[in-house]
């Protein structure tokens, strides 16, 4: 069995794979690593190729930053991913590829939510195991936590009770993802470790009414009703559930930050099995949701009022992040909610 434990730290040279460049997650992440001066990176797309923009936020930018190239993979065919992986021969790996979305799209597309999930992310896992790779994080989220779990939510509570109906099976997928990780540690002597964010927002975000996450829905459909002077913006459910939300930037800041933690500790804390192999990303604040929408409100400028459309569901009544652990290895998130809504409007604005 070949020796994981020679491991060597991420330097500013390592070939780092970055699967989902394309997307809000995979792009932050890039756009950090290079910050950092790391040169050797190199990001997978599926369909169409990412704009340059998203690497350096700079609108319209149309080169691609030095030390960052772009691959084509289908990342649910195995043995694309399998020969993807002998030929690059990453040293890290950032498992940010992922079917996402809102409550209405884990509600509608359910199958595609559990299939590509798990299909993505047992062939880079395995293919991550063959080709040596030295470290891998791969990117969960704050819906693996039983629905009804006490708050705010800690590592160990994860399969501890039943599961929010809307995202079940994507959350099943993310929780397969974590105990193939920790299985691959305990057998292999692998660091692969994971991170569940909480609820993210920023640049790059999916502002598709019917497929997108709660916050850039509310800056779409508020900016839209500024412009139209819509008397009204119908904001889904009772907006009594509460969220956390993170920016995407301080998301990609603690993925580099773990990705990065020295061996010892990431040996005694995340692959010292039965210790969880993941750690919670948040802010440690929530809102509810008719708080976030009245901030967006303000932030956009609106005049006209909120109606609640309590046909829609609520989903989970709340998701709170306990990220003491995240604070005891040394990473606090630094962006406020208002400023990060305000720069993400601008970023939208622009791009519009
Ligand atoms: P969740 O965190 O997995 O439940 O996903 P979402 O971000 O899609 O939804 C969070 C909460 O915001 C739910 O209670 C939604 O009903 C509510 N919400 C209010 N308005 C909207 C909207 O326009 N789009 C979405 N996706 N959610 C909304």
């Amino acid at each position: 069995m070949p020796d994981f434990r020679c491991i060597t730290p991420v330097n500013k040279n390592s070939r780092i794979f970055i699967a989902g460049a394309g997307g809000m997650v995979g792009s932050a992440i890039i756009r950090n690593l290079l910050e950092k001066g790391f040169n050797n990176l190199v990001g997978s797309f599926h369909s169409s190729p990412p704009q340059a923009d998203k690497f350096t936020l700079i609108p319209n930018s149309e080169t691609l930053p030095k030390g960052l190239r772009l691959v084509q993979i289908d990342l649910t065919c195995q043995d694309e991913v399998k020969r993807f992986f002998k030929e690059l021969k990453p040293d890290h790996v950032f498992l940010a590829a992922a079917k996402v979305g809102g409550i209405h799209a884990n509600n509608t597309f359910p199958a595609q939510f559990i299939h590509e999930n798990l299909a993505i992310q047992g062939n880079i896992i395995h293919a991550a195991y063959e080709a040596k790779v030295k470290r891998l994080l791969f990117l969960g989220s704050s819906c693996i936590y039983p629905k009804q779990a006490p708050q705010p939510m800690k590592e160990e509570h994860l399969l501890t009770g039943l599961l929010e109906p809307t995202n079940e099976p994507y959350a099943i997928a993310k929780i397969a993802g974590i105990k193939m990780c920790e299985a691959y540690n305990r057998q292999y002597g692998t660091r692969f470790l994971a991170v569940m964010p909480t609820n993210l927002y920023g640049p790059n975000d999916n502002f598709d009414l019917e497929t997108s996450h709660v916050l850039p829905a509310l800056i779409r459909k508020f900016n839209e009703a500024k412009q139209s002077g819509a008397p009204e913006v119908v904001v889904w459910g009772t907006g009594s559930p509460k969220r956390e939300f993170l920016h995407v930037d301080d998301m990609a800041d603690a993925s580099v930050f773990v990705m990065n933690l020295a061996e010892p500790v990431i040996d005694e804390h995340l692959t010292n099995y039965p210790k969880p192999c993941f750690v919670n990303v948040g802010t440690g604040t929530d809102c509810t949701i008719k708080e976030v929408a009245e901030t967006i409100k303000e932030v956009v400028g609106y005049k006209g009022s909120l109606r609640f459309d309590t046909s829609k569901p609520d989903g989970t009544p709340r998701k709170l992040l306990d990220i003491s652990h995240l604070h005891s290895l040394g990473f606090t998130a630094q962006l406020d909610l208002k400023k990060g809504i305000e720069d993400t409007y601008d970023w939208y604005c622009k791009r519009l």
